[in-house]
C-alpha cells in the first residue's frame, strides 16, 4: 500500500521547495532517530529523476532527508532503460506516490544538443535531440533564448510523457497509486514550477 497520496507527496515536495526558497530549512529526517529507522527498509514518498547538474540536488531544493527520495539523476534528465528500470523499481517495490521529472533553467545537456554538440555525448543527445528538432518547428519565431529555454521545459514534458507510457507506472497511474510530473527550476530563485 502506498503510504501517502501522490496530491500529499507533491504539496511535501512543494513545502519544502518554499522553506528553501525563503531560506527556512527545516532539514527533516536527518539524525540519528531516522537513519536508524529507514536501516531496514525504506518507502521513500517521491521518485525524482533530475539532471546531474550540481546545482540542482533534490535533497536539498526540496529540503528533505534521509530516506525520503528515491532520487534517479542524469545529465538532461533523461530517460533510457536503465532509468526506466529504476522508476520502475521504486514504483513496484518502494511504493512510491510521486514521479518527478525535474528539468532545470540552462540545462548544460540540452544546451549541447540544442546547439548540435553532440559528439561523445551521443545516448543522452539521442533522447533530447527529437524533441528539440520538433520545438525548432514549433517556435520558429521564438528568439534563440527563449527557444533554448522552450526546449528545455518541452524535455521534461515528454521525459514525463514516456514514463506515464511504461505498462508498469500507467497500470499504477490508473490505481490512483502514483502520478507523474513535470516541473522547472530556475537556478537563480530556487523555485521549482509545474508544468504538466
Ligand atoms: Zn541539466
Amino acid at each position: 500500500m502506498p503510504h501517502m497520496t501522490p496530491e500529499k507527496a507533491l504539496q511535501n515536495l512543494l513545502d519544502g521547495n518554499a522553506r528553501y526558497i525563503e531560506d527556512h530549512l527545516l532539514h527533516p529526517n536527518r539524525c540519528t532517530e531516522r537513519r536508524e529507522a529507514v536501516s531496514s527498509r525504506q518507502e521513500p514518498f517521491a521518485i525524482i529523476l533530475g539532471c546531474s547538474d550540481s546545482r540542482v540536488p533534490p535533497e536539498i531544493i526540496f529540503d528533505q532527508g534521509v530516506g525520503d527520495l528515491f532520487v534517479v539523476r542524469v545529465a538532461g534528465n533523461v530517460v533510457g532503460p536503465v532509468a526506466l528500470n529504476s522508476i520502475e523499481y521504486a514504483t513496484k517495490y518502494l511504493h512510491s506516490s510521486l514521479i518527478f521529472v525535474l528539468g532545470h533553467e540552462r540545462c548544460g545537456a540540452v544546451t549541447a544538443v540544442f546547439e548540435g554538440d553532440t559528439t561523445d555525448i551521443e545516448a543522452i543527445s539521442s533522447l533530447i535531440n527529437p524533441v528539440i528538432q520538433e520545438c525548432k518547428r514549433e517556435c520558429k519565431h521564438a528568439s534563440p533564448e527563449n527557444l533554448l529555454d522552450l526546449c528545455i521545459r518541452s524535455n521534461a514534458k515528454n521525459v514525463a510523457k514516456n514514463i506515464r507510457s511504461s505498462p508498469l507506472i500507467s497500470r499504477y497511474i490508473q490505481e490512483k497509486k502514483i502520478d507523474v510530473i513535470a516541473g522547472y527550476y530556475d537556478l537563480y530563485t530556487g523555485k521549482v514550477e509545474i508544468l504538466e
